[in-house]
């Protein structure tokens, strides 16, 4: 049995004060925490209030993104140790819009998986293919580019302890979702990926996520198949209320 996780991606979303009221407001529900992993993604600003407000609720906080060196001349970035002082314990990894804004390439995201790996922070890597990409057959082909590119050189034990979103581009901040079956159908590709390559322990533990406009109206449908382990939450994340009714579908199931 895989544990489902829900990830609250914040994205450039919410001030110290709001992130903060956000923490403090989340309701305690430890028993549900157990049974639905809950990481919530804000903006580096925030990371500090946040995990303060979250410690000893169960809930757990990750960043949207890092950098491979743990210090040095890198004007704006971020480094794995950084992240772990401020209380992650995840990171975001290949989200897409690093990838198509920031141009950030495979062989860039995976020196970030390792750097993630060797400092104990859990990567959540993400994939996914544009509506370009889909309309032309290439989704499988993209999924599969994106995610051995991305863990080259990954041992088959860390495949075992990380997650994989995988995001659809043309669903993420549209609201226009996948249906379940497709995004049960890609996922399961992508698992089986995982275990030609890394074997079937790989394959059965790694945890993949759906995410592209999941809100409390769909999300118990992609939690009902067999190979979606949660989702990663944009836009609806940002209000509790919602949030909140996600996890709960997750619980649930
Ligand atoms: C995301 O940011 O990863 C995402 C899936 O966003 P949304 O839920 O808004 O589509």
């Amino acid at each position: 049995m895989r544990l489902p996780i829900i990830g609250a991606n914040w994205k450039m979303h919410k001030t110290i004060r709001e992130a903060e009221s956000f923490a403090a407001e989340f309701p305690a529900d430890a028993d549900l925490y157990r049974k639905v992993e809950v990481v919530i993604f804000p903006t580096f600003t925030a990371l500090a209030v946040v995990g303060n407000a979250l410690r000893g609720t169960g809930i757990k906080m990750g960043a949207q993104n890092m950098h491979f060196e743990t210090k040095g001349a890198f004007t704006g970035e971020i480094s794995p140790n950084m992240l772990l002082d401020a209380g992650c314990s995840y990171v975001l990894l290949g989200h897409s819009e690093r990838r198509h804004i920031f141009k950030e390439t495979n062989e860039f995201i995976n020196k970030k998986v390792k750097a993630a790996l060797a400092h104990g922070l859990v990567p959540i890597l993400c994939i996914g293919e544009t509506l370009e990409e889909r309309q032309n057959g290439r989704t499988e082909d993209v999924c599969k580019e994106q995610l051995l590119g991305s863990l080259t050189d990954i041992e088959a034990r860390d495949i075992t302890t990380m997650v994989v979103a995988y995001e659809p581009v043309w669903a993420i901040g549209t609201g226009v979702n996948a249906t379940s079956q497709d995004a049960e159908e890609t996922i399961a590709f992508i698992r089986r990926i995982i275990h030609e390559k890394y074997g079937q322990k790989a394959g059965e533990s790694v945890r993949i996520q759906y995410g592209g406009s999941v809100k409390p109206t769909n999300a118990r449908e992609y939690f009902s198949k067999e190979n979606i382990d949660g989702a990663l939450v944009g836009g609806a994340s940002l209000e509790v209320d919602s949030l909140s009714e996600i996890i709960k579908s997750a619980g649930i199931i």
